[in-house]
């Protein structure tokens, strides 16, 4: 085990790419991403991303451009058709029950309109509704093209904090490779039991496991955890999103302004649909990549890399010729079968009121939770695992800190009660016994 969690690089054709997250997203805005500040503070190399083009470079099945035109309207009526599904969406939610929630007003059937409903719904999202990241930190979005890896500013925090040399961390208070798979609780404590036996007894824990893995029967709590904890936790969703990686001899697409993203249109929604050249990032890589969600995720991540690789040679002869040359070399991440993660982040559904996610981040006892699914404007993205944190953190403070008060004010408050009792009793001997039980 490493530390990073989801921010994971990977050596891939003589590069480090990101597994995980890959884009500092929500950049220029009126509030500073607290992640772009630390990218900023430690040099970290960052190359910016304009999506908007990919709809411009939209190729059928035989290798066509979709005329600029066509792929503008279908893309303003599939953007618009969003915005109706939405507010119908909230005005049905105002008044009936979630399984009333109406159908798509207009249900995208051909292959253009199912690969623009796609990138709308499965990336873009930002022009249907109002996406805090945008909003409050900027539209911009970089991604992370060093060497180092997005992981190079999680351990430049860890070095803060933990004793660290060369970059490494030595501090054997963290303990990799120790998978809990127990917590049990009380009022006085939590004992953190690990799959190698051992037992760590702790005041409180902080829990920042994913919620797939809080889906999952990976960690058992004892107590159980309430019913209204558990329903929380099992009504939230969770996304797959799989980046694959492939490496050419040469390059064989286009580059240029514009060029960086392109779409496969497909009669089956999500199939290869969204490509990335990694020219502008790394210039001279050969390398593409190509983004698949939930189902088809869980798909690729069933067979072998064989099979991907074939389906995707098939799917790039469709776009670029049957001439093009063979990727020598295949990534498939798979974030689903990864028993530590159980998919890539939440995704709380169009229903979700604020109370689900209060519930999702609600302390049970001594058990804190934490981590992107708990943050309530921000769930999914790297900056809402690292805002959600610091919430969590001085969320446990004060608690500690209202305890600790209590306990000093304890023996004072005993005492002050000892002395009225001695008081009591003497009024009451004063009085006699008639005004003892009207004091008592
Ligand atoms: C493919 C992909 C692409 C993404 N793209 C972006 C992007 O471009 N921009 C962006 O902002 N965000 C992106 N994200 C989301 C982002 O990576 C996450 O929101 C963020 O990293 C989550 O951080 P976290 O600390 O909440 O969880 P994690 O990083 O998942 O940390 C949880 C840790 O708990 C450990 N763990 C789990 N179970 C146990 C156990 N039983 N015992 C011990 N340890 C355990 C895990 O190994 C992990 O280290 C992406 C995620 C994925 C997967």
């Amino acid at each position: 085990m490493r530390m990073g969690g989801r921010i994971k690089k990977h050596d891939f054709g003589s590069l480090s790419v990101e597994l995980g997250a890959g884009w500092i997203a929500g950049v220029g805005g009126k509030e500073s991403n607290p992640v772009w500040e630390l990218a900023v503070q430690s040099g970290l190399r960052t190359c910016f991303s304009d999506y908007s083009n990919a709809r411009y470079n939209i190729y059928d099945r035989s290798g066509k451009i979709f005329p600029s035109g066509v792929a503008a309207d279908t893309y303003k009526k599939a953007v618009e058709s969003a915005i109706q599904k939405l507010r119908t969406d909230q005005d049905s939610l105002l008044t009936a029950d979630v399984s009333d929630v109406p159908e798509l007003s207009t249900i995208p059937e051909t292959p253009i309109e199912l690969a623009i409903d796609f990138i709308l719904h499965d990336f873009e999202m930002a022009e249907v509704e109002p996406i805090s990241t945008y909003v409050d930190f900027g539209e911009r979005e970089f991604l992370v093209a060093d060497e180092r890896g997005y992981e190079h500013l999680l351990y430049k925090m860890a070095e803060e904090f933990l004793f660290t040399s060369d970059s490494k961390i030595l501090d054997n208070r963290l303990k990799l490779n120790t998978v809990v798979r127990e917590l049990q609780h009380s009022r006085d404590g939590v004992k953190v039991r690990t799959e190698d036996g051992c037992v760590f007894e702790a005041n409180y824990v902080i829990l920042s496991v994913s919620i797939g893995v809080l889906q999952s029967h990976l960690i058992s709590f004892n107590p159980h955890l309430p019913r209204w904890k558990m329903e929380a936790i099992q009504k939230c969703d969770v996304m797959v999103y799989t980046k694959i990686f492939l490496k050419f001899p040469y390059k064989f697409w286009p580059c240029g302004p514009g060029k960086e993203f392109f779409i496969y249109a497909h009669e089956r929604r999500g199939y290869y649909t969204f490509w990335q050249h990694m020219e502008n990032a790394y210039p001279g890589s050969n390398i593409l990549v190509v983004t698949l969600t939930n189902g088809e995720s869980k798909r690729v991540e069933s067979q072998s890399d064989q099979e991907t690789l074939r389906e995707a040679m098939e799917v790039l002869r469709d776009m670029f010729g049957p001439d093009i040359p063979e990727a020598t070399d295949i990534l498939v991440p798979r974030w689903w079968n990864n028993r530590f993660q159980r998919g890539s982040y939440s995704n709380y559904p169009i229903y979700a009121n604020p109370q689900m996610v209060q519930n999702i981040k609600a302390p049970v006892g001594r058990i804190y939770f934490t981590g992107e699914h708990t943050s309530e404007r921000f769930s999914g993205y790297v900056h809402g695992g690292y805002l959600a944190g610091i919430e969590t953190g001085e969320g446990l403070l004060e608690e500690i800190k209202s305890r600790e008060k209590e306990r000093i004010l304890e023996p004072l408050i005993a005492v002050t009660l000892s002395q009225k009792c001695d008081e009591i009793h003497r009024q009451v001997l004063f009085h006699g016994n008639s005004k003892r039980e009207a004091i008592l």
